[in-house]
């Protein structure tokens, strides 16, 4: 159905070697000029030119399908027609209008606000500021502080909320934390649902009963050593950790217990919002209710820089002027939110990511069969994982495995992340317009990277 969206249905590898002749020249100039910093390069060593839909192409002219999807920011694709040819309706249109009301950004907020679940609709404000997920996280931190007066956090492990101080200090992952960055110290770590790595009882059944337990005596117990905090803050389903999705339950149970000890909820979208998972939140796949949401990534339609935080009504209660900065709302970035949700109204895009998403899983279970060393494959929506084990018995990571098939997928044209707490998950973020030639074809590559890799 949106075959036209798509540069091609299929891989392409021209060059004899990968990377060829000029992503070598444009790394190599690369390295004399960028910074140390620079790290998507090293795993994936290639320059791309163009990209439309779920296909982009490198400077070499080689074709790969798309499963990481700009971090999951081209949720439509790469320049999906509908928004580049709207966008062309609104040139001329101020692009930075720091906080002045614009046609641009009302249209975005009330479609968005259309779009809330019932629970929410017509009780939120909604929040622009600097452009990135990282900030959205500042920002709904700081609000959390100021509406309870408290400095505490508690964020879960796994979580990945941002490399800005307070957006890393809520982040887990030692490595990132580095000992030398001061962080904020007001934060503790819960263990979060992650059903195939449970950190209390490999097996566990019912999974998620004893981090609900450990939770909630961190958050009563007289003697924790705790103080009470403003706010947990959490993904609804873990991104960069590596696509963990709690069991049934657990989340509403988690809230239920914050919301009992006065403490406000933030879910983190920033991945697994704007109908990532086939709804707009993916906590719309539980009965879960938020006080705040950070939003980014897809919102701005086509990769254009965009975050903001909804939260209750009730909690607008910061003085004017208190998360301000330069770039709050890029209007570009707005009308081609606006044209996304339109798109996925219009097109019923959540019933495809439905089906698409179906018929992925059942090939990555089938493929799962096949390999000694992929222990677990999860997904929903478009957001998948792959964890590799050295076995099935123990779950020893398997990081290496997951490195090596990652670099025969984009030998043979399948573009892939890689996650996990230990870095060996493989993460699938599609775009939620892929198709079935696409699914099967970019599958089939990675099938044989399995292969390959053995
Ligand atoms: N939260 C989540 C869940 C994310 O996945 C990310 C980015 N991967 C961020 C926050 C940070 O967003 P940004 O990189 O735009 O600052």
């Amino acid at each position: 159905m949106f075959k036209k969206y798509h540069l091609a249905e299929d891989a392409k590898i021209k060059t004899s070697s990968i990377p060829g002749p000029k992503s070598i020249a444009l790394l190599k100039k690369q390295e004399e000029l960028e910074s140390q910093n620079r790290s998507y390069p090293r795993g994936i060593p290639l320059a791309f030119g163009r990209a439309k839909g779920s296909v982009v192409e490198d400077v070499d002219g080689n074709q790969y399908i798309d499963f990481i999807s700009g971090c999951g920011v081209f949720n439509l694709g790469h320049n999906n027609s509908y928004i580049i040819d709207g966008l062309k309706k609104s040139e001329g249109l101020i692009t930075q209008a720091v906080d002045f009301p614009t046609e641009a950004k009302i249209v975005f907020m009330e479609k968005l606000s259309k779009m809330l679940p019932p629970s929410l609709r017509g009780n939120i404000r909604i929040n622009f500021g600097g452009p990135t997920g990282s900030d959205a996280i500042e920002a709904a931190l700081k609000l959390a502080r100021i509406v309870k007066g408290r400095q505490g956090i508690m964020a879960f492990q796994g979580g990945y909320h941002g490399m800005t101080t307070g957006a890393l200090s809520v982040t887990s992952r030692i490595a990132y934390r580095n000992g030398s960055i001061p962080l904020d110290g007001n934060v503790s770590f819960m263990p979060y649902c992650s059903p195939y790595r449970c950190p209390f009882a490999k097996n566990a059944q019912p999974c998620g009963e004893e981090c609900i337990k450990y939770f909630q005596n961190c958050l009563e117990n007289p003697h924790s050593g705790i103080s009470k905090p403003a706010a947990i803050l959490l993904e609804p389903v873990q991104g960069e950790g590596g696509t963990y999705i709690p069991t049934k339950g657990w989340l509403e149970k988690i809230v239920e217990i914050a919301h009992r000890n006065d403490v406000l909820v933030i879910f983190d979208e920033v991945q697994s919002g704007f109908f990532r998972t086939g709804k707009l939140f993916a906590s719309e796949h539980t009965n879960a209710l938020p006080d705040i949401v950070a939003m980014s990534k897809g919102i701005g339609g086509n990769g254009y820089p965009l975050s903001l935080i909804l939260y209750k009504k009730e909690l607008d209660v910061w003085a004017p002027g208190t998360h301000i900065g330069t770039f709050r709302g890029n209007q570009l970035a707005m009308a081609a939110g606006s044209l996304a949700m339109e798109f996925i109204q219009k097109f019923n895009v959540e019933d495809h990511v439905k089906e698409m998403s179906s018929l992925i899983l059942e090939r990555l279970m089938s493929i799962k069969k096949q390999f000694f060393n992929i222990g677990d494959v999860r997904g929903i929506g478009m957001m998948f994982g792959i964890e590799y084990v050295k076995n099935k018995e123990t779950k020893e990571p398997f990081p290496e495995m997951a490195r090596a098939v990652k670099k025969r997928c984009y030998e043979n044209g399948l573009l892939i992340e890689i996650g996990g707490y230990y870095g060996n998950v493989l993460r699938f973020l599609p775009a939620l317009i892929i198709t079935p030639d696409l699914i099967a074809n970019g599958l089939a590559i990675f099938e044989k990277a399995n292969i390959q890799a053995s």
